[in-house]
This record gives structure tokens, sequence and C-alpha cells, in this order.
């Protein structure tokens, strides 16, 4: 069932879901199954699967120059997908990139998902390779996720790139994208990165999903401007639980969110990171149970692989 189903079916009810995302190469599929497991007593209507693509490694040979190596770490976003399907009977939804991608390439990989019963999907840009500053799309790529929205909404009109193709058949893909209540890191500034988010709602998206977020404020007041602006598909929060004293510093680099200042004074003065996973919780619960009470249709966690402060928050707020 698509996204935007699941939320006309709950009546005003907030639903739980949450992101995964492959494991390392080389682990098997349980360790995903082990992370999953714990959640599903929540009724996820949908769980997300993220995509990584290809890195760049440089390895010195004996004679001393650099030999390029590509490597894909974490592999698995369709069978993920479609092991979770097959084992829950919960939609999967497998992120998919420009990066890395050729337009054939996007088109064959919707295929497959399309025969695996799979119709939901989120379209991202992707960020850039690690060894890159700026984002590089493939020679027969897209440059802007709003691009391969339009490819995705045109293959649901049965519009292949193979022009000559006869009764193609339509794909059904319901598609969420990216917003970023904090802005884009990349874009200057929150209106201009708005007004790119409404051109992917415009090429065909369905709904939009945020980068996660820790001041609820921030989030009302992107759906409010997204709304002056007349995007007026749902808006779903994402939401991550601290868990480290290190992500006090990792996701402002990383991610480009700001932590208020209440929650850092919290960590700092925290004793370990078991104390920090505590008020981690607390606080991931007390910006759930306020977007719950502000009518929100869908709240989706970060879970980055680790069950347990999820449970925990999913035990007080659903
Ligand atoms: C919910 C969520 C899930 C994610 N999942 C993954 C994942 O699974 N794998 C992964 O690798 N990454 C993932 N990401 C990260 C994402 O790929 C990066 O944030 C990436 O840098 C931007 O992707 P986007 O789809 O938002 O890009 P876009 O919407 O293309 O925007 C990228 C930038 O370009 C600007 N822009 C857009 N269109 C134009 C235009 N026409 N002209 C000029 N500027 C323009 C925007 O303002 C923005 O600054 C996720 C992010 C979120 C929020």
């Amino acid at each position: 069932m698509k996204v935007t189903e699941h939320i006309q079916n709950a009546n005003g009810k907030t639903l739980f879901s949450f992101e995964i995302l492959p494991p390392l190469k080389g682990q098997n599929i349980q360790s995903i199954f082990d992370s999953i497991d714990p959640l599903i007593e929540f009724n996820p209507p949908f769980i997300d699967v993220t995509y990584h693509r290809e890195e760049y490694e440089y390895k010195e040979r004996e004679n001393g120059l650099l030999q390029k190596k590509i490597v894909k770490k974490r592999p698995g976003t369709v069978g993920i997908c479609a092991g979770i399907q097959n084992r829950y009977n919960v939609d999967a939804i497998p992120h998919i990139l420009c990066g890395g991608f050729t337009k054939e390439d996007t088109e064959n990989l919707l295929i497959d998902l399309d025969f695996l019963g799979i119709d939901n999907v989120v379209a991202l840009r992707g960020d850039a390779v690690k060894s890159e500053t700026y984002f590089k799309p493939e020679k027969e790529g897209h440059t802007y996720a709003s691009e391969l929205v339009t490819q995705i909404s045109n293959l649901n009109k049965g519009i292949y790139l193979d022009e000559d193709l006869q009764n193609s058949t339509k794909t059904d893909f319901c598609i969420g994208v990216a917003g970023y209540p904090e802005k884009h890191m990349e874009a200057p500034s929150l209106d201009s990165d708005i007004h790119f988010v409404k051109q992917k709602i415009k090429n065909g998206a369905d709904y939009i999903i945020t980068q996660m977020f820790f001041d609820n404020q921030k989030f009302f007041d992107f759906v409010a401007k997204c709304r002056t602006e007349g995007i007026t598909v749902p808006i779903i929060p994402g939401l991550k639980p601290l868990a480290t004293v290190k992500q006090l510093n990792l996701i402002p680099h990383r991610f480009k969110v700001d932590l208020p200042d209440e929650l850092v004074k919290e960590v700092v003065r925290a004793k370990n990171n078991e104390a920090v996973s505590q008020i981690g919780v607390e606080w991931c619960v007390g910006q759930s149970k306020q977007l719950i009470e502000a009518g929100i249709p869908f709240l989706h966690y970060y879970s980055m692989g680790k069950a347990n402060n999820i449970s925990a928050i999913a035990k007080q707020v659903f």
C-alpha cells in the first residue's frame, strides 16, 4: 500500500515508521531482522531502507603509486526491501539516488522494484562522494532529485526512456522526497531550498519526509513556510534520539542541524553514554508527544540499525 493511502486510512491517528540502513558487506540479513523484530509490535505501516552508493578508496601500490578502488560498503537495499515485505508483510521503501546511476540504471531498478511488488520509493539526489567536495552526476544521470522524480512520474504514465516501446506498462509508485527544516547544507537560504522542494512536488512527488531536527519549532516553521508556498502534500517529520556524547559534534557536522542548548547542557552533564541515551530517549519522547498533539500523520524515526532506543520511545508514545 502507498504511504499516502496509509495516511488516509489512519483517520487522523499518528502512525509510527522508521528507517534502517543495510548492514556492512559481509554481514547477513539476520542482523536487519534482529533490529526490526523489537519494533514490529508498534505496527509500522512502512519501513524505509537507505541506499548507499559506491565510495572511492585510494590504495598505495608497491611502486608508490595510488590505485583507485571503487567499493560499495552497504549493498543490498533492494534485497532487504524484498526480505522485509516477505517476512513482515509491511511495506518496505527503498531510497533511490541520482548519484551513481544513469537514467537507464534507474529505469531498470524501478522495473525490478515494480516486479517485486514495491510501490513506494524515496527519490533523493545523494551526497557528493567522500573524496569530492560537490555532487557530480553520472554522465547520463540526474543532477537533482526533481529530475529523478520526473523520471519516476513518467514511468507511472508508461513513458519509458525508449520512445519506441509499444503498449508499455504503467508503474504506480508513490514518491517521497526529502525536506530540510534547517535547509539543505548547500542551499543559499531556506526560501531557495523550499522553492526546489516545490519543484519536486510539481514533478510528481506525493509527500515530504524531513531531515532530523531536535527543536520542533524548526519543523513547525518549515511546514508553515511550505504551506505558504502552496505545498499541500503530507510532511512527515524525521526524528533521531541522541545516543552518544560523540554525536553532539557529529550530528551538526554531518547533517548541518542545530542542537538546542538545553539538550546540549544535559548531555554534557551526563556521566556516560548510557545516561546520554536515556536523555536522548526522553528528549525524543517529548518531541514526539508534541508532534502528535499537533496532528502530524506519521512520526518517522532514524534507527541507524539500533532498535533499543526507538523501542523505548515507541513504548511511551504509541
Ligand atoms: C529523509 C532523508 C533520507 C535520506 N536518505 C538517503 C539515502 O538513503 N542515501 C543517501 O545517500 N542519502 C540520503 N539522504 C541524504 C541526501 O541524499 C542528501 O541530503 C543530498 O545532499 C540531497 O538530496 P536531495 O534529494 O534533498 O537533493 P535535491 O532535492 O536535489 O537538492 C539538493 C540541493 O540542490 C538544490 N537544488 C535543487 N534543485 C535545484 C535546481 N534546479 N537548481 C539549483 N539548485 C537546486 C537544493 O536546494 C539543495 O540544496 C537522505 C536525506 C533525507 C532528508
